[in-house]
């Protein structure tokens, strides 16, 4: 557990890098995909959180390593909600799709956990408090991969980019357009850039030489 700004943390990794927003509000602490163990997100108590205090779960896309432990996590606290781009949310809602989820190759059993809300189109924003979480779907890695920006009160932009470094996994990913998401995420100008697996990023000429490596 690692605050990286103020409110925003590094949960730790299990499978995928798992990130935190407090909201400073009654909408309590947002997660940024769940991993695959519930046992690390509970960590967050070491640090004065109360893991009965997530309330909302933004899921980035359908890939196992962000979205095994959201079952563990909604028995835990059944007001949990969660949020995926609607493209990725069949392979989430629903058991069967341990190809696309790539359950199967983890040698993980998938248990689906229904969404609150399906994200639509190329922007939807969730008010959380003090903070907008700007959904940005961002295809490529698989069709419903979704990034999300949020901005500080001091103007900082972060940028919860996750598996923007791919990879392109054939049957399921589409090159051309995780290209055209990458140019989306450089325009951003994001200062921090919180990625899937890879760490944090900062300041903004280092957000922008990472994303810069994937763009051909
Ligand atoms: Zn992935
Ligand atoms: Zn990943």
């Amino acid at each position: 557990m690692k605050e990286i700004y103020k409110n925003v943390y590094h949960v730790g990794d299990s499978g995928c890098s798992v990130f935190l927003v407090n909201t400073q509000s009654g909408e309590g602490l947002v997660l940024i995909d769940c991993g695959m163990s519930f046992e690390m997100i509970k960590k967050i108590s070491k640090a004065n959180l109360n893991p009965m205090e997530i309330k909302h779960c933004i899921i980035t896309h359908f890939h196992i390593d962000h979205i095994a432990a959201c079952s563990d996590l909604k028995k835990f606290n059944k007001c949990v909600k969660f949020y995926a781009h609607e493209l990725d949310a069949d392979a989430i809602e629903e058991k069967g799709h341990d190809r696309e989820t790539a359950a199967m190759w983890y040698g993980v059993k998938y248990q689906p956990v229904k969404l609150t809300k399906r994200l639509k189109g190329n922007l939807e924003i969730l008010k959380f408090g003090i903070y907008d979480f700007q959904c940005l779907h961002t295809p490529g890695h698989t069709p419903g991969s979704i990034s999300i920006l949020v901005e500080t009160q001091e103007k900082k932009k972060i940028l919860f980019g996750q598996d923007l470094h791919g990879p392109i996994i054939p049957g399921v990913s589409n090159f051309e357009d995780y290209q055209i998401s990458l140019r989306k995420l450089l325009d951003l100008n994001a200062d921090i850039l919180c990625e899937g697996h890879f760490g944090v990023y900062q300041p903004a000429s280092e957000v922008q030489r990472y994303i810069n490596k994937y763009i051909e």
